[in-house]
């Protein structure tokens, strides 16, 4: 509050009002973000910088935002630098004269490629001095990497890598200890990182998300007479306002200019869920017994659906005479029969290429009065001859890019289950029993194209278990149950809610559920598994230190064919060392032969839970009065890639510690489990 209140002073010499903002300045924001790991400072630090980009250089305040959150651009653009460390390595050789050996030497020892092109830069000679780089070029730059494509895009690349590692200074105040972790404000190490795709500052979006709100509201309270400060309250009213609009259009591109234009406390107005804009799904609390269910939704009413296994899609479409306008970019949207149309994953990736058959039978089921909307279900395989639902392996046989409708043999079916917009309007604070009311009278459904997900709102147990086994029977995995009425019962996108939970049903016994993990690491394969990996290391996401935390060693559920497979994928992603963002135990016989970039998640099942030295997951949740052992799976079992999401979307260290504690509740008379050792 102290920090809201003092004014701004001029932070850096060459950045004047109106000129494009020095890269520098950044730079030297995030090495001062990076020297404390206090949330209230590094959030101060942030809200700071981005009131003087709105006092100096508004038009700057979109790649500032992106840059600090280690994006280009919105995730349903579909934007990625697609480079990996050993590109990385190249460019800061060729651009600083050093042989690619000495880099990797020098990878090998630091083990932080930022550091690696720090020290780089500063044993090299500096013939002339390069024009600073800006705030914008930066972007720019690395969006001219991102977008490069086709024959020999590799090397052009490293060009364009190379081009602005020129320009980085190695260390814009002098001295540099290269071996300490938190080496000052270089552009270089930032710049390298990004590239890495992680900055390591311990800054989440979600910090950038209230530092941007807390900035606004000072910038338009000050904006109104000198000497003014904003009161507690306006601070709060502005990160709700900023916190719902993004998580409804989670687009800086969008959401930046309409606040410039009509003020944070306008947003709201000017600035909502629109067609064409992904928003990230609601998701579930993991449930054990339908008597938890009960005891959750205790005197209020539920609602349970079948819960298909098949992949969440979201749908957004408007119709050629609707008022409505498609948000995102059109050229990417698909042009059905009566309008544009595009589905998106759980992560936002544009799926209309995966699926040209829903889009091109959409005008079939999307009732004529239906203009606009915004649709949340389950693409699930259909079987045509015998009428149902189909495994969800059937699913994957499907080609995931440029599908020709001519060529698909693995037929889908729309399961709908939730409506988020409707002709013009959001729904999402609807209550549920509302928005299946709208989704039920705006569609028809059409056996094997469309259907809405089968639901029950009896509220007895026994009523509960009948319907859980009528929906394995219809080939699914289980239930969901809903909130059905009230306030808590509306759409909470990006969520995992109390107010959806599931049932799985081969978890009844066991902890619930699954859970989805980054693979870190392997071991070379014996006997028969010599030419592949045997067994791999995974870790799950802890957000808050933006690091991946080890959690079990995998050698079951591969069959020999996905071995190979999975050994053609990682063998690509191999690096020398560990990155300084992985945490696992240090212990020599811990270590796996090889270490990979954090790229795939794989779900895993697993008997049960239990506290190990050798793993490091929920450390730093306390479950572990020691603060020693971390939490690591039992007889761990592989299920299947999760192509749909993106390593820090696996299961969260916290979500691994809600796991244990409440298993450990339960049995809390049955004795100490024994750790797994294979
Ligand atoms: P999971 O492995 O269970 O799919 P998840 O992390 O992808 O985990 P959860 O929120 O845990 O997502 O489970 C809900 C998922 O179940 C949704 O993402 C969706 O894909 C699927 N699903 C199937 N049927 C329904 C339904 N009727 N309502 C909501 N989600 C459903």
């Amino acid at each position: 509050q102290t920090t809201l209140k003092s004014k701004v002073k001029d932070p850096y010499p060459d950045w004047k009002a109106g000129t494009p903002i020095p890269y520098a300045a950044l730079c030297t924001t995030f090495s001062l973000i990076e020297m404390t790991s206090k949330r209230l400072v590094i959030t101060a630090h942030c809200s700071l910088f981005l009131r003087q980009v709105l006092r100096l250089t508004p038009d700057d305040l979109l790649p500032t935002v992106l840059l600090m959150i280690n994006k280009l651009a919105a995730d349903y653009a579909g934007i990625e630098l697609g480079i990996g460390e050993s590109l990385i390595m190249k460019a800061i050789g060729e651009s600083t004269g050093r042989s690619l050996q000495v880099i990797k030497q020098d990878q090998k020892e630091i083990g932080d490629l930022g550091l690696v092109a720090v020290k780089s830069r500063a044993n090299q000679p500096t013939m002339f001095k390069p024009k600073p780089l800006t705030v914008r070029g930066v972007h720019k730059g690395l969006m001219d990497i991102a977008t490069t494509s086709g024959n020999g895009a590799q090397g052009r690349k490293v060009d364009l890598i190379k081009k602005l590692l020129s320009a980085a200074d190695g260390h814009a105040s002098g001295k540099v200890d290269i071996t300490k972790d938190k080496g000052g404000p270089s552009e270089a190490k930032y710049l390298v990182r990004f590239l890495e795709g992680k900055l390591r500052l311990g800054l989440a979006e979600k910090t950038v998300l209230v530092s941007l709100a807390q900035a606004m509201v000072c910038h338009e309270t000050e904006a109104k007479g000198s000497g003014k400060v904003p009161t507690t309250e306006q601070l709060a009213q502005g990160e709700a306002i900023l916190k719902l609009v993004h998580s409804q259009l989670p687009s800086y591109d969008v959401i930046i200019p309409a606040m410039l234009e009509h003020g944070i406390f306008n947003l709201k107005d000017n600035c909502n869920l629109q067609p064409g804009v992904p928003l990230k799904p609601m998701l579930a609390k993991p449930t054990k017994a339908i008597t938890e269910v009960l005891d959750r939704f205790e005197n209020q009413t539920f609602t349970c659906e079948y819960k298909y296994d098949g992949e969440r899609a979201q749908i957004h479409y408007v119709s050629k005479d609707s008022d409505q306008k498609y948000r995102g970019p059109s050229e990417a949207a698909t042009k059905t029969n009566n309008g544009l149309a595009a589905i998106f994953s759980r992560n936002s990736e544009d799926l209309s290429k995966k699926y040209p058959d829903i889009l091109a039978k959409l005008n079939t089921w999307v009732k004529p009065d239906t203009k606009s909307f915004v649709l949340d279900c389950e693409t699930v395989a259909w079987d045509l001859v015998e009428k149902k639902v189909l495994p969800f392996q059937q699913l994957m046989t499907r080609k995931k890019k440029d599908v020709k409708i001519e060529d698909v043999k693995v037929k889908v079916c729309v399961f709908a289950f939730d409506i988020l917009f409707l002709n013009g309007e959001a729904v999402v604070s609807k209550s549920l029993r509302e928005r299946r009311e709208l989704l039920h009278g705006a569609f028809t459904p059409i056996e094997g194209e469309f259907a809405f997900a089968t639901s029950m709102n009896g509220q007895e147990l026994d009523e509960i278990q009948h319907f859980l086994d009528e929906s394995v029977k219809a080939s699914c995995e289980g239930l969901m149950v809903k909130m059905l009425d009230g306030t808590e019962s509306g759409y909470e996108p990006s969520k995992r809610s109390r107010n959806w939970l599931k049932i799985k049903k081969d978890y009844l016994s066991g902890i619930g559920d699954s859970l989805d993990l980054v693979v870190l690491g392997a071991y070379y394969g014996r006997g028969k598994r010599t030419s592949v990996y045997g067994a791999f290391l995974l870790a799950c996401y802890n957000a808050g230190t933006d690091t991946y935390e080890t959690v079990c060693n995998i050698g079951t559920g591969f069959s020999e064919a996905v071995l190979e497979e999975l050994h053609t994928q990682l063998k690509d992603i191999v690096i020398d060392r560990p990155k300084p963002f992985y945490s696992h135990s240090s212990g020599n016989q811990h270590q796996p032969d090889v270490w990979f970039e954090p790229k795939y998640v794989w779900e895993v099942k697993t008997a049960d839970l239990t506290l190990s030295p050798r793993y490091k997951a929920g450390c730093k949740e306390g479950v572990d009065p020691s603060g020693e052992k971390g939490i690591s799976l039992r007889f761990p079992r592989f299920i299947k890639v999760r192509d749909d999401k993106k390593p820090d979307e696996a299961t969260s260290s916290r979500q691994v510690a809600e796991m244990y504690r409440k298993q450990e509740s339960v049995s809390k008379n049955k004795g100490p489990a024994v750790d797994d050792d294979f």
